[in-house]
C-alpha cells in the first residue's frame, strides 16, 4: 500500500465560549483527532468585538449579528488550525448543521448542542466554509 500524499487543507475551528464553558474543549478535538485530521497550532483567547467583526464581516446586519459578537464575546473561544485533506468539507460534517436541536446525531452539534434559548446561537463551534474564507480567518485568529 503507498502512503497516500495529502493534498493538505487548512480550515479554521474554533470552540465557542458555550463549548469551552462546558469542559467540551477536549471532547472537541477528540473527535477532530479521531477522524484523522492534524492540529497544527491552537489558542485559547478572549476575542474582542474587532476580531469578531472582521470574523462575521459577512453577518453584519442580520438580526442575530449583535446577540452573536455579544455571545462570542461572553468568555474564552479556543481557536485552532486544522489540516487534511478535503478538511473543511470534513469538519463540517464533523459539526453538524448549524441548529444544534436538528443536527443529527453523530455530529458535534447534533450529540452536544441543544437550544438554551436564542435557537441556533449556542452551537458549539465554528467552522470555516471554503478555502477562501478559511485563509482570511486563519489570518485573523493567527496574525
Ligand atoms: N447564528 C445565529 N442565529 C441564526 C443563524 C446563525 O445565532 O439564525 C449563529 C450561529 O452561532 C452560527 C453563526 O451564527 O454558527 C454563523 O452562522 P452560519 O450561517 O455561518 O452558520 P455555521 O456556518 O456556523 O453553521
Amino acid at each position: 500500500m503507498t502512503t497516500p500524499i495529502e493534498q493538505t487543507e487548512e480550515t479554521l475551528v474554533i470552540v465557542k465560549p458555550d463549548g469551552v464553558a462546558r469542559n467540551l474543549t477536549g471532547e472537541i478535538l477528540r473527535r477532530i483527532e479521531a477522524k484523522g485530521y492534524q492540529l497544527v497550532d491552537i489558542r485559547m483567547l478572549q476575542a474582542d468585538r474587532e476580531l469578531l467583526a472582521a470574523h462575521y464581516a459577512e453577518h453584519e446586519g442580520k438580526p442575530f449579528y449583535e446577540p452573536l459578537v455579544e455571545f462570542m464575546q461572553s468568555g474564552p473561544v479556543v481557536a485552532i488550525r486544522v489540516t487534511g485533506n478535503r478538511v473543511i468539507e470534513g469538519f463540517r460534517s464533523l459539526a453538524g448543521t448549524t441548529d444544534p436541536t436538528s443536527a443529527a446525531p453523530g455530529t458535534i452539534r447534533g450529540d452536544l448542542g441543544r437550544d438554551w434559548g436564542l435557537p441556533v446561537q449556542q452551537n458549539l463551534v465554528h467552522g470555516s466554509d471554503a478555502p477562501e474564507s478559511a485563509a482570511r480567518e486563519l489570518a485573523l485568529w493567527f496574525a
